[in-house]
């Protein structure tokens, strides 16, 4: 293995615990139990494993079941629900083609997602929205329908809303909009600018930054977080990407989550500590906790 690809120093921990909003264990190396061991040990006490697929939503709702520290979303992943409609010859699973199921397959799905959003473990419906980075406008349809399911799905369970906007901003906040959010709606990995922002914080809308808000040329982000009202603030890691600097490119976990915290408190001019025990009071307003 090179050694850009070895994982990143523990950092000092945290003296007021947070929870990871927003990670992938599934994806991770490792065990479940070395990765929480890990986060608790710098102050990472609770994360929010994320479903982005039927099995991967299944594998969430059973480790939350598991582990104490652990809460569950399950969704489709707005990549996911084109592939289920249209099937997936290339796709980024590299699991093999798929077979085009058509809306029949996409209703299914999200009828198991129905029945697993309505477990009292699993605290969020997510992370579904829409992606146009990865998903052309063939997938589109399908996205978009599926993002109006998750909607509905979360409203009528109570659940926490978990937002997936890749290069969609404007089309996330109409169909929420014409939907109806739920009372609690996160967008995860935080991706608009400042003026967006705004709109969020007026639609009480919570905004989770990522490690990519440590980034270079991530300014807008910064700009972002830094007008964001900090009672709808909430960290993420979305690991195993997004592994904030200076370890950018090698493999992120929810114990680097102190880095991020850390950056966000110089944006926002606050002491760790005050920063801390906002993101944690925040965080399980959001999900219920
Ligand atoms: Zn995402
Ligand atoms: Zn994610």
């Amino acid at each position: 293995m090179p050694s850009n690809a070895e994982a990143p120093p523990p950092p000092t921990p945290l003296r007021v615990p947070v929870a990871d909003s927003h990670t992938h264990l599934d994806m991770q190396s490792g065990t479940v139990e070395e990765g929480l061991a890990k986060a608790a040990s710098v102050g990472v006490t609770t994360v929010v494993q994320v479903g982005c697929d039927l099995k991967g939503s299944r594998w969430a709702a059973q480790t939350a079941l598991d582990h104490e520290a652990v809460h569950a979303t399950v969704a489709l992943h707005p990549n996911e629900a084109p592939r289920i409609v249209h099937g997936d010859p290339d796709g980024w699973s590299r699991q093999g083609a798929r077979q085009p199921g058509g809306d029949g397959a996409l209703d299914e799905a999200l009828a198991e997602i129905d029945r697993l959003a309505a477990l009292s473990h699993v605290k969020g419906v997510g992370e579904t929205g829409l992606d146009y980075f990865r998903t052309g406008p063939e997938g589109k349809a399908a996205q978009e329908r599926s993002f109006r399911a998750h909607i509905e799905i979360a409203k009528r369970h109570g659940k926490a809303l978990v937002i997936h906007d890749r290069d969609a901003h404007a089309d996330v906040l109409r169909v929420l909009k014409e939907e109806g959010a739920p009372e609690r709606t996160v967008f995860h990995c935080y991706s608009g600018d400042a003026a967006m922002a705004e709109i969020c914080a007026r639609a009480g809308y919570y905004m989770s930054f990522a490690g990519n808000m440590t980034f270079k040329n991530a300014q807008p982000l910064r700009d972002a977080l830094a007008v964001a009202p900090l009672e709808l603030v909430l960290v993420e890691t979305d690991a195993p990407f997004l592994t904030p600097a200076p370890y950018r490119g090698r493999p992120n976990a929810p114990y680097l989550i102190p880095v991020t915290v850390r950056a966000m408190a110089a944006v926002r001019g606050l002491d760790e500590d005050a920063l801390a025990t906002a993101i944690s009071a925040n965080t399980a307003r959001a999900f219920d906790f």
